[in-house]
């Protein structure tokens, strides 16, 4: 199963598809998880992408579909994954889908996950992340057992840099220019599902289940 996660930053995406690659067995890709691993590891690759990141930008399209395309080969892909912000550009989507068609294949499903841009700033704002495993939990919504540490790993908890609130609204501004157009994109070719995400985050799954099937 080829599943893609939409949605805008802080919607959900990273904390659903972690359940879904638990839950249909296929690995889950966060471009944004490979990004940030690069920079914790000093590459060349980390170096570029921080500074676009930084900033709330998107990291320009050559360096991610390089990175993405490497991905797919590896030998967990071969039943397919949940691809998490990725693609987030038209010229994103249109590289997948040419690169899935010349193996005969297609996604089944780009599932939306819809909150609306008021209640992402609370939600980013309380995003404590674990760059050791790439956990996410909200202070909130879904807290640790003990604050500020990792439940699966005991890493020490951070608040991303680009969470900050003045980021936070600037990547939004990003999202519904660059990457909103994708759900017109998905909905054209029949693909598209839509999941109400201000729900909580177990109905939230409920919801993708009945789509993608038990
Ligand atoms: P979120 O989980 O809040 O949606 P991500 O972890 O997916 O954020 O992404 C963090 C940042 O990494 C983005 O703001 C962007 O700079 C970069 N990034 C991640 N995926 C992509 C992509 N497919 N294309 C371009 N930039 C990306
Ligand atoms: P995305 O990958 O779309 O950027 P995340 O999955 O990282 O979003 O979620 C953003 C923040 O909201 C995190 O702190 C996460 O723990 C929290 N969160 C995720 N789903 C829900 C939900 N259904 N209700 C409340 N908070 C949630
Ligand atoms: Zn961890």
């Amino acid at each position: 199963m080829k599943v893609i996660m939409l949605g805008a930053p802080g919607a959900g995406k990273g904390t659903q598809a972690k359940k879904i690659a638990d839950k249909y067995q296929i690995p889950h890709i966060s471009t944004g998880d490979i990004f940030r691993a690069n920079i914790k590891n000093g590459t060349e690759l980390g170096t570029k992408a921080k500074a676009y990141m930084d900033q709330g930008l998107l990291v320009p399209d050559e360096l991610t579909l390089e990175l993405i395309m490497d991905r797919f080969k590896e030998p967990d892909c071969k039943n397919g994954y949940v691809l998490d912000g990725f693609p987030r550009t038209i010229p994103q989507a249109e590289a997948l889908t040419r690169a899935l068609e010349e193996q005969g294949e297609s996604i089944d499903y780009a599932v939306n996950v819809e909150v609306p841009d008021e209640n992402i700033i609370s939600r980013m704002s309380g995003r404590r992340a674990c760059l050791s495993c790439g956990a996410t939990y909200h202070i909130v919504h879904i807290p640790t057992k003990v604050e500020g540490v990792c439940d699966r790993c005991g890493e020490k908890l951070v608040l991303r840099d680009d969470d900050r609130p003045e980021t936070v609204e600037k990547r939004l501004g990003v999202y519904h220019s660059q990457t909103q157009p994708l759900i017109e994109y998905y909905t054209s070719q029949g693909k598209l599902a839509e999941v109400d995400g201000t729900q909580e985050m177990e109905a939230v799954f409920e919801a993708i289940v009945k789509i993608l099937g038990a």
